[in-house]
């Protein structure tokens, strides 16, 4: 915050008075009042903020004594609750061992919601596969009709069949563009 709680004051109260004609005592009360307000609030915020400093800082060093930032690296995931190491961190661990969701532990550690608890690499692995899985549905759409056999076929047939259904499959997708 650059401006000081008597300069916000003063503005406010200055634009309040330009409104309603107050006389200059008038001003010098509510400009106290809003003094007053301002410096709650600041001390509310101030307060909330160390008070969350508090309860995070000493669990964080305690455990593990890393930096949350840390524990999530390209080969594996570090659960800052009790140190062992992962590729995905699971609800279910967190849940069995430290009585915490996914959701509670991201916010222990300061980690956004969107911050995905797994090894690095397997994440972009994950991104990935969502991709082709995408891309599979595309074309499990497409051929529609005749989806069982794929799974049940031996190796072998396997391929022939994938092969022709890609062929028949093919001007499928363009249609549906
Ligand atoms: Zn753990």
């Amino acid at each position: 915050m650059s401006k000081t709680l008597t300069e916000m004051a003063a503005e406010i109260v200055t634009a309040q008075a330009s409104h309603t004609g107050m006389s200059a005592e008038e001003m010098n009360e509510v400009l106290k009042k809003t003094f007053l307000a301002l410096r709650t609030i600041k001390e509310m915020e101030e307060g909330v903020g160390a008070a969350e400093g508090a309860a995070v800082a000493p669990e964080v060093a305690g455990v593990t004594g890393m930096d949350p930032k840390k524990s999530i690296r390209r080969n594996k995931v570090i659960c800052l609750e009790c140190g062992k190491e992962f590729k995905m961190l699971t609800n279910r661990h967190l849940m069995k061992e430290h009585g915490m969701d996914a959701k509670q532990y991201r916010k222990k550690y300061g980690f956004t919601a969107r911050q995905a608890l797994s090894a690095r690499s397997l994440t972009l692995q994950r991104r990935e596969n969502a991709k082709e899985r995408n891309l599979g549905q595309i074309l499990k759409d497409a051929r529609k009709g005749r989806p069982a056999a794929q799974t049940d076929a031996p190796a072998e047939n396997k391929k022939k069949v994938v092969v022709r259904r890609k062929r028949k499959a093919a001007p499928t997708p363009d249609i549906a563009r």
